[in-house]
This record gives C-alpha cells, structure tokens and sequence, in this order.
C-alpha cells in the first residue's frame, strides 16, 4: 500500500511517499527556517502563508522522487494535531481535496503518536516499551502497547524539553534554532563548567514528570552570576552545562520508569533526540536496548505521518471530510487520546 504522508503542524512544510508503513520512497521536508530566524521564532501566520505557497510543488516533488504518480497512491495520511492551526489547515485541506478528487481513503493522525513511531522505519522494534516523545512541544515518558495504544507514565508539567532549548538560546542570543546550536557550541564547552538544578519530582504522581522551567531560569540567570568558581564563564561553557542538566534529567526518569516496569526496550523520538549528547547518553544506559531515529526522522517529516497513518488506513480507520485541525490533544493523564 502506497501512502502520502502530509506533515504542516510547524514550520516544516513535509511530504513523504511510504510503502505499507515502511519503505520510504521519499521523504522531501522543505524548511521554513531561514524564514523565521529573523524572528528567533516560529511566526504562525508566516508560517501558514508559507505553507499555502509551498504544499502544491512539495507534493509534487515528493512524487516526482518516489517515481509515483498520483493515481498510486492509496491513501493519504495527514497531521491534523497537534500544532499551529492555520498550519495544520493547510496540509489538512490539501489531504481532503486531494483524496475526495482521487477517490481515496484519508486519515488524520496525531503528530505527537507518529513522533514515537519513527523509529519503526528504521528498526524492527517489538511491543510493549517504554516510549520517550521529547520535542518542541512535548516531552512525555510512557508505556508503548501497540502504534495506537500509548500510556501516559510522565509528562513535563511545565515547559518541554526542546523549549527549553529554545528559549536559553534565544535569551542568550545564541542563534536559530536553538536546539541545533546549543548542541554545536557544546562541542567546545565543558559541561561540568556550571553546576545546574535539577527538578526533585519525587512525590505522589510525579514518579516520572519532569519540570523544565526551573532550569530554565537558573540558566537565564547565570548572565549575572555562577558558582563554580575557577571556569571561564563563556557561552560554550553555559550551553554544554544546560544541555547535560536538560538530558541528564531525561535519562534518569528513563532509568526510572525501566526499573519499576521490567521493560528493557526503550524508543525514542521528537526533535531532542537528534541531540548528540543524547544519543551518547541513552546508548550507555545498561541493560537496555535504546532506539532512537537517524536525524532525519528526529524533527517533522511526512515519512513518520506517512508509516502510522498506513496502519490506521489498513484497518479501515479513516477520517471523513469532516474532521478538524486541533492546536492541541485533550490534556491526558496516563491514557494517550
Ligand atoms: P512538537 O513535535 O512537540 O509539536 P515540534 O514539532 O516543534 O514540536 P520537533 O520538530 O520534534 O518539535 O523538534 C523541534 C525541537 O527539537 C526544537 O525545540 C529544537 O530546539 C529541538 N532540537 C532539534 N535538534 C536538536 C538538537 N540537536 N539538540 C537539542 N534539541 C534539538
Ligand atoms: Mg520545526
Ligand atoms: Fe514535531
């Protein structure tokens, strides 16, 4: 089964061509970046306008390279949650006209489900594991059942853990996007250099949250003082030091929720992951297999709207015209909507 994947939820305008949820024929993400970066942020309705202008010829492209036609394609799969409305429309519309026009089954999915799912583009991965989304939006540690069945363990109770990124590189004028460049400038940076705070969420529910805006703030606020004595206070030094403080609290949530549930597959997926320090991290935590997608699949991309929306459209779970862009998912605790 050939399908279209339509991704629009940001300011990555993507179309994928995937066969039966696995072999990506294409994959073509056109970024609206360089669009933004004078903004140091996402602007929605640049972001929408982009989109309107570029879906048409990235669909076209994303044919012309997967060496379909439109008539082979068997389904569309489409990001109609969460993310910027007036973004998601666009892709959302173009999805319903073209599959009406073709005659074809559509399904809205779920950006944040095809997240975690990427990896399985790349890896035979079996069920159940433990599922880490951590993107710009979100950061959710759950339980993984199946490609529709995700259990809520842990959410950020504040900001995410790519915002956090974000928001230490925009405050400290590091750059756009901030996440790539944090990640950079910690190259040269010692990340033992500042000592940062870590959330203490061990009581009652919060077994596994995590809280970022703590961290978030501690690092603002070092432009004026630091402990530890004895280390150049230089901007590589601030952005090793953050990035190993937002990791590291990842990892021992993981470590965490691995323990507690015997489960030794752990998946990972969202933008966070493309992190280096990251990768390094998860790949030597012991006594787990640790999967995370190749940078590609990490941001917004069709492939992975492409490859979970298959599955929905094999069992007959599609949408109908009517269904609607949502700028978020009903907020959930434990059962994923
Ligand atoms: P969501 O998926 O929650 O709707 P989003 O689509 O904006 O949000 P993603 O596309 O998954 O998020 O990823 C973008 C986020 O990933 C940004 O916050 C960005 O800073 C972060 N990011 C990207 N690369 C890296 C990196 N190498 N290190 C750290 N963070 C990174
Ligand atoms: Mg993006
Ligand atoms: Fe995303």
């Amino acid at each position: 089964m050939l399908v279209l994947g339509i991704e629009s939820s940001c300011d990555e305008c993507s179309v994928a061509v995937v066969e039966d949820g696995k072999r990506i024929l294409s994959n073509v993400i056109a970024t609206q970046i360089d669009l933004h970066k004078p903004f140091n942020g996402v602007v929605p309705e640049i972001a929408s306008r982009l989109h309107t202008e570029w879906i048409y010829p990235v669909v076209e492209e994303s044919l012309a390279e997967a060496g379909v036609s439109v008539d082979q394609i068997d389904g569309i799969a489409v990001t109609n949650r969460p993310g910027l409305v007036g973004s998601l429309l666009v892709g959302l519309s173009f999805a319903k006209g073209l599959a009406w026009s073709l005659n074809i089954p559509f399904v809205g999915v779920d950006h944040i489900r095809a997240h975690l799912y990427a990896p399985h583009l790349e890896y035979e991965i079996e069920y159940p594991y433990i599922g880490l989304l951590v993107s710009g939006g979100h950061t959710i540690i759950s339980k993984v059942s199946g490609f529709d069945d995700v259990e809520v363990l842990g959410t950020t109770i504040d900001d995410a853990c790519g915002e956090a990124f974000d928001k230490v590189a925009k405050f400290y004028n590091f750059g756009y996007p901030g996440g790539v460049i944090i990640d950079k400038m910690s190259e040269k940076g010692d990340p033992k250099a500042f000592s940062f705070p870590k959330p203490n969420l061990h009581k009652g529910d919060h077994t596994y949250d995590v809280s970022y805006s703590g961290l978030k703030t501690a690092v603002i606020n070092q432009l004026d003082q630091f402990h530890n004595e004895g280390y150049e206070k230089s901007p590589e030094n601030i952005a090793a030091s953050f990035q190993k403080t937002a990791i590291d609290i990842l990892i021992k949530r993981l470590k965490k929720a691995v323990k507690n549930t015997g489960l030794t597959r752990v998946v990972a997926g969202g933008g966070v992951t493309a992190n280096s320090y990251f990768r390094k991290a998860i790949s030597s935590i012991y006594g787990i297999e640790a999967y995370y997608p190749s940078l590609k699949l990490c941001t917004d991309n069709g492939a992975m709207i492409a490859a979970i929306g298959y599955h929905y459209l094999k069992k007959g779970d599609v949408s109908d015209l009517t269904v609607n862009a949502m700028a978020r998912v009903a907020s959930f605790k434990r059962k994923y909507p």
